[in-house]
Parts: C-alpha cells; sequence; structure tokens
C-alpha cells in the first residue's frame, strides 16, 4: 500500500516514482530545499544571471569570480577536515531536475549522523545539504569560478550550512551562513575513470531530463565519493554569494585547483536536461562578477 510518505513525495515531486519508502526527515529535506529554490522566483540563465534583480545586481561580494594565483594571498591555515564523509548515506537518495539543475539533497548517514566540514578559514561546523552541478553546451564550457582565467566543463557544488543556523533560509541572512565546496570538473575521453560515487549520479540523469521529474540512486554512496580522488589540500577561499537568486551573500567559498576527470560520456548526458520551457538546460552558470578588492586566500599543501 501507499504509505502517506510516499503520497507526499508523489505529491511534491509530482511524477511518477518507484515504489520505495523514504524517512519523513529526508522527504521533509527535499520539500524544504524546492521550497528555498522557489522562493527565489522564475530565473533562468538566458543572459548569464546579468537580467537578476535585487541583491544580485546591488551586492559588492557577488559569485563567482575569478580565482587567480598571483592575486591570491598565499595562507598557512589548516587543511579542510571532511567529517562522516566516508559514511554511507541512509537510502534511497532522490535526484530531481529542478529546472535549474540536476540536484540531490543529501540524507543523513546510516547512523544518523550528518557529514559535515571544518577547518581552512571556515567559521564553524557546516553540515551537508545537497549536491550540484553547472554546465555548458556541446562548445561552450560551464564551469562559474575561473582559475587563472581558465573555465571548466563542469562545476559540482556541495552546499553546506551552518550548524548554528537551523535553516537554510536563516543561514542566508548571516555572512558565515553557508560553505560552499567547488569542484572543477573536466571531460576526458576515456570511458571509465575509478568508481567515482559521482557515476551512480551521472547514470539516473537521463531518468530526470524534464523539468520537474526525480530518479532514485541506486547502490550506496558517502559524500567523500563525490570528491574522487582530487587533493583536497590546496583551494582557494573567500566571502561570496550564492550564484543563483537571491544572490545571498552568505558563501564561505571554498575552490579546489586540483581537477576531477569525469568521462565525457557522462557529462554528456547533462546537456539533455530540459528546463521548466522545455527548453534545453545548458549553460546554467552565471557570468563572472567583481571581485570589489575582496581578499582572495589560496591555502597550498606544502605549508
Ligand atoms: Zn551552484
Amino acid at each position: 500500500m501507499i504509505t502517506s510518505s510516499l503520497w507526499w513525495l508523489l505529491t511534491i515531486l509530482g511524477s511518477a516514482v518507484a515504489y520505495i519508502e523514504i524517512s519523513e526527515e529526508y522527504l521533509t529535506s527535499i520539500k524544504q530545499d524546492a521550497a528555498d529554490d522557489q522562493a527565489a522566483g522564475e530565473y533562468n540563465y538566458d543572459e548569464q544571471g546579468d537580467d537578476w534583480q535585487g541583491t544580485c545586481q546591488t551586492g559588492t561580494a557577488q559569485s563567482p569570480i575569478d580565482l587567480i594565483f598571483s592575486d591570491a594571498k598565499i595562507v598557512s591555515i589548516p587543511r579542510l577536515r571532511f567529517n562522516y564523509y566516508n559514511q554511507t548515506l541512509r537510502t534511497p537518495l532522490i535526484i530531481t531536475n529542478n529546472g535549474h539543475t540536476a540536484n540531490m539533497v543529501i540524507p543523513l548517514t546510516r547512523d544518523g549522523t550528518r557529514p559535515y566540514i571544518n577547518g581552512g578559514l571556515l567559521p564553524g561546523d557546516f553540515e551537508v545539504q545537497s549536491v550540484h552541478f553547472h554546465w555548458g553546451s556541446r562548445n561552450t564550457k560551464g564551469s562559474e569560478h575561473a582559475i587563472n582565467y581558465e573555465r571548466y566543463d563542469v562545476e559540482m557544488h556541495i552546499v553546506h550550512k551552518n550548524t548554528k543556523y537551523a535553516t537554510m533560509g536563516d543561514a542566508t541572512l548571516n555572512p558565515d551562513g553557508l560553505a560552499v565546496l567547488g569542484i572543477m570538473m573536466r571531460s576526458v575521453n576515456r570511458l571509465s575513470t575509478r568508481n567515482y560515487g559521482l557515476n551512480k549520479i551521472f547514470n539516473q540523469l537521463p531518468k530526470i531530463v524534464e523539468y520537474n521529474s526525480n530518479a532514485t540512486i541506486t547502490g550506496t554512496l558517502n559524500v567523500g565519493q563525490l570528491l574522487g580522488n582530487i587533493v583536497t589540500g590546496e583551494f582557494y577561499t573567500y566571502n561570496g554569494s550564492l550564484t543563483t537568486p537571491d544572490c545571498a551573500e552568505a558563501v564561505t567559498w571554498n575552490v579546489f585547483s586540483d581537477v576531477l576527470d569525469f568521462p565525457h560520456r557522462q557529462i554528456a548526458k547533462l546537456l539533455n536536461l530540459q528546463d521548466s520551457r522545455k527548453r534545453p538546460l545548458i549553460n546554467n552558470y552565471r557570468s563572472i562578477q567583481d571581485t570589489n578588492d575582496r581578499e582572495i586566500y589560496y591555502r597550498a599543501l606544502n605549508l
């Protein structure tokens, strides 16, 4: 029989799903994430965000930016610590096409803990919330940040919330509210790379071509698998904003300089997704913003 939880999933996500047992808690997070996204109102990438209003126009600490090594302040700071990133997450994991990206809200681990990061220049402990992607088209690159003026094929964002705030809504109202990990991905002509958990996400993309569709990820996953084998000891960090409306200046950005190689045949699946207008969901990146003399820090490995 259909449980009330499943009923909610059908109601909120609005498309047919298989019979799955989903915890009330994960469902609440998915609903809240969708509500947060919709609270920003309708927006699209027709002008790479240059037509977005409010803080997106008037802000002075906006993202993304160009991360330039020679302009960065090299600092001796602790490495980022990834707590419970190797713990298996509860299943099912649900990935959604929200019209702007492929988005996965991250559930608790099987032990009931929430993976979190600290260290670096992070002002506290930041719990993982969700992961999504920005990409280009057949002949354009889609990363949001650039490193030394170079943009990459895809940029993955793993969004975290300061544990001192109860909700994402509260967190976005504060400069120390959020921390995002930015991972550059390079499309490579290899059939497969190492067994990244990322493959499990990308394998489901053909099932979420349509706006508002969702799919369950098969098998198990931990958050650490999203990072593959990139070097996490070297990264740029700075104070910036969400790269989608309302562009809240609430984010401590951490963008790794190492790049994750990923098969072209997997990345190509992103290009088939559609937005709410049934148009191809491509080039879903915001244009580069002014740094306005913000300090950009770089943590090098051998410090
Ligand atoms: Zn993003």
